[in-house]
């Protein structure tokens, strides 16, 4: 009998795990892959350089990561944001602009301001500890792009937000709540905390990869691979899991640290409450392919640019320079995102890689040396990526059971998180907050 099991060994379950153990506990992590951190998944190139093809960036207002690879000494650095970034716009016209506002036409940058401001102001008045209490009702009754389409009266400014946006969410903003936005950007704190590089949630890089985070919180806890949780018999006295192996597990407690639209791949006995089964289905994962491109060196810095670069056309719309701090090799990371990342679904990963491939010599003219893509869809156990979202009614109506316990089920994991969902600090923040609930105190 442990005191707590966790299912999931991303970094919301391994910290939660690492947590009760400080307090004492006995706990194992359930993991159903080969690997533990579920988003966060580093490979390394031929040559030894880690390549992020899940999670990379911390920011600054990521205050929980950051104390905890302070304190384990986990090597990060800056992105490089010096030089010249590109804006195409759509029939392949190039711009060049320095920040982070692209430099459009000014009709339509004054339109993109305007809208900015209002969209800022407008995520203030979200609750992130209830955002089921509705101050605004019609902002919960209608998408992301409904809005969009009455804000905006420039068709450049419309499609650059509905960029930036969408590849901030993951999703596209016909599928988006404008409420559940409004609390993804408010959960970040600003806007700004979301799309910056400097001074924002782009800020720094694991030098070593995301993996080295991942290791430092596995070396603290006991966890078993390949371990997929099937079954779970719960009631007053404690839980009862079955994995795939057949053998059963049982604790007093059970943290389950998955992204809420696996929950139901999981058979509950009982069967969780309606509300509970209903989350899973109306909280869909996010569509993105992730595509790192290798170069023998970032050659467009000697050309004065910085390798970021923002197409309102085309599969990769938004690129980065994610090359090493020493520079001793180029690395470009691009996003496809929404209906674009699932219009190529039907490919095959080589088929895919190929894609991109031409996708990235017509952007930056030549071929890299090293090409991965990752597509999260592939991935039975996370189901897509960055995170899962609610379209309209989604918080209103099953908000609530995204976090509220059934004792003795706990929930962890990013999308369960009142800061930073969706990234690892609400990883980490829900990871606390599960424990807590849990009616231990946290030291973290
Ligand atoms: C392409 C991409 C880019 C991103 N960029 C950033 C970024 O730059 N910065 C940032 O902060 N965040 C970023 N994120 C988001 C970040 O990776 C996630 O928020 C975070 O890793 C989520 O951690 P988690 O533990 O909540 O969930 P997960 O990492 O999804 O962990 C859940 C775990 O549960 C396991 N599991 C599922 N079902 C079962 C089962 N039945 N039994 C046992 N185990 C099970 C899974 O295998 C997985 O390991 C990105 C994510 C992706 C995919």
């Amino acid at each position: 009998m442990y005191d707590a099991l966790v299912i999931g060994g991303g970094v919301s379950g391994l910290y939660a795990a690492y947590l009760l153990r400080q307090a004492g506990l006995s706990v194992e992590v359930l993991e159903a892959r080969d690997r533990l951190g579920g988003r966060l998944h580093t490979v390394y190139t031929p040559d030894g350089h880690p390549v992020d093809l899940g999670g990379q960036w911390v920011g600054p207002q990521h205050t929980r990561v950051l104390r905890w690879v302070e304190a384990h000494r986990i090597p990060l650095h800056r992105t490089h944001t010096a030089g010249k970034n590109l804006l195409i716009l759509p029939g392949g016209r190039m711009r060049s602009y320095q920040g982070t506002i692209p430099r459009l036409p000014v009709g339509a940058l004054l339109d993109l301001g305007w809208g900015l401001e209002r969209f800022k102001r407008m995520a203030k008045q979200v609750s992130v500890t209830h955002p089921w209490h509705l101050t605004r009702p019609a902002w919960e009754e209608e998408t992301l792009a409904a809005w969009m389409r009455r804000q905006f009266r420039s068709e450049l400014a419309r499609q650059t937000f509905s960029v930036g946006l969408a590849t901030v969410l993951g999703c596209e903003p016909e599928e988006v709540s404008l409420w559940h936005t409004l609390f993804y950007v408010q959960s970040a704190g600003s806007l700004e905390a979301l799309i910056e590089t400097e001074g924002g949630a782009q800020e720094r890089k694991f030098t070593q990869g995301a993996a080295s985070l991942v290791a430092s919180i596995a070396e603290k806890v006991p966890y078993r691979l390949l371990t997929p949780v099937q079954r779970v018999t719960w009631g007053p006295g404690g839980v009862q899991v079955s994995v795939a192996s057949g053998e059963k597990l049982a604790a007093r407690s059970l943290i389950v640290a998955i992204p809420p639209a696996l929950q139901l791949r999981i058979e509950w006995d009982p069967p969780l409450p309606p509300l509970y089964a209903q989350l899973s289905q109306r909280m869909p994962m996010g569509s993105v392919t992730k595509v790192v491109a290798i170069y023998d060196k970032p050659y467009w810095r000697e050309k004065g640019l910085s390798g970021h670069v923002l197409r309102l056309e085309g599969a990769l719309r938004l690129t980065f320079d994610t090359s090493p701090p020493d520079g001793s090799y180029g690395q470009i990371t691009g996003f496809a995102v929404g209906h674009l990342a699932r219009s190529l679904l039907h490919l095959s990963p080589d088929e895919r890689l190929a894609f991109f491939q031409r996708e990235m010599e017509g952007l930056f003219g030549r071929a890299p040396r090293w090409l991965y893509q990752k597509t999260w869809a592939d991935e039975p156990y996370s189901g897509g990526c960055y995170v899962g979202f609610f379209g309209p009614g989604g918080w209103r109506y099953v908000g609530r059971a995204l976090r509220e316990p059934l004792p003795p089920i706990y929930w962890a994991g990013t999308e369960r998180a009142t800061t930073w969902m969706g990234y690892m600090e609400g990883a980490f923040a829900a990871a606390e907050a599960a424990v807590q609930s849990l009616g231990v105190r946290v030291s973290p």
